[in-house]
């Protein structure tokens, strides 16, 4: 899943990959990595479920 424009550095678009460990966001354009907890995630898409309706 990629999220558009959603880079906090670079307002690139960040990728979600799940490394085995846990889910992680990879920016496409700078490079930019962080974990995500799983709370956060699922808010996450609540919020991409609200923008899409
Ligand atoms: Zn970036």
């Amino acid at each position: 899943m990629i999220y558009f424009k959603a880079c906090p550095r670079c307002r690139g678009d960040i990728q979600l990959q799940n490394d085995g460990t846990g889910d992680a966001l990879h920016c496409l354009q700078c490079g930019y990595e962080r974990a995500v907890a799983p709370h956060l995630l699922a808010k996450a898409r609540e919020m991409q479920r609200a923008k899409a309706a």
